[in-house]
């Protein structure tokens, strides 16, 4: 069984894209116990699926507390992470396009030098567009300087082209996904589930971590409490996506 593992913020504030750090350290501690094997997302990618259990850690928007106590606690375990990051506003906040979220909390993101040092410590740095803008909603010259004009700032800033990218709230378009083709070497999105045999390179889904925070519940990973869980969240994930169009803010 193999899955890309999703976290955002690393916080008390229990919103929908926090989780609380003693949960953090907890899940840590299980993904360090070699009960499933925790590897990086180019090569969760790149496996076939051989029955062991892998799994890949992925962060988007690259919070500051992610840098300064995820990230940490990661390499403690030696567990390798990728952490998606949005170049214009490193440094700054989770306000997307100068806008805040009912129900989210704004808080600061890594600047440079942190994602400097989380790289050069051996974690990934991934691609989330340079703005945070939605890919389904626009196209042309807009959609190309998110997509691959996001590869030239971070190249500029850590001296590295990133190869991983995650579509901001998990929102694609035919076209937008033809780029991301082009420019990177694998792309996640917020497809809740397992990964299956073989996939779409530009299209791997993810197990949100907000759905498994409270004790126990990515412990049971792999036992029918675990694959319940999933099936259910799945369910919901897809009735409200047909109701509201996906409107979830991360
Ligand atoms: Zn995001």
């Amino acid at each position: 069984m193999r899955a890309i593992l999703t976290w955002h913020s690393v916080d008390e504030s229990d919103s929908p894209i926090s989780v609380r750090p003693e949960v953090f350290r907890r899940q840590v501690e299980f993904l360090g116990s070699g009960r499933v094997r925790v590897v990086p997302l180019a090569a969760l990618a790149a496996a076939t699926d051989d029955g062991e259990d892998a799994v890949a850690l992925t962060f988007d928007d690259g919070f500051a507390n992610v840098g300064a106590i995820a990230l940490p606690e990661l390499a403690a375990q030696r567990l390798p992470a990728t952490v998606f990051v949005v170049p214009e506003h490193v440094g700054g906040r989770n306000d997307w396009g100068g806008h805040t979220t009912r129900g989210i909390p704004t808080l600061p993101l890594m600047d440079w030098r942190a994602l400097g040092v989380a790289r050069d410590a051996g974690f990934e740095i991934g691609a989330h567009t340079r703005r945070h803008r939605d890919l389904a909603a626009i196209g042309g010259a807009a959609l190309e300087d998110e997509v691959a004009g996001c590869v030239e700032r971070m190249d500029a800033e850590l001296g590295e082209r990133p190869s991983s990218f995650a579509y901001p709230y998990g929102r694609t378009s035919p076209e937008a996904i033809t780029v991301v083709r082009d420019v990177y070497a694998r792309a996640v999105t917020t497809e809740f589930r397992l990964l299956r045999g073989t996939e779409d390179h530009a299209l791997l889904p993810r197990i949100d971590m907000y759905y498994f925070r409270s004790p126990g519940q990515l412990e049971s990973w792999g036992n029918a409490s675990f694959m319940r869980r999933l099936w259910i969240r799945a369910q919901g994930r897809r009735v409200r996506r047909l109701v509201a169009g996906d409107g979830v803010s991360m």
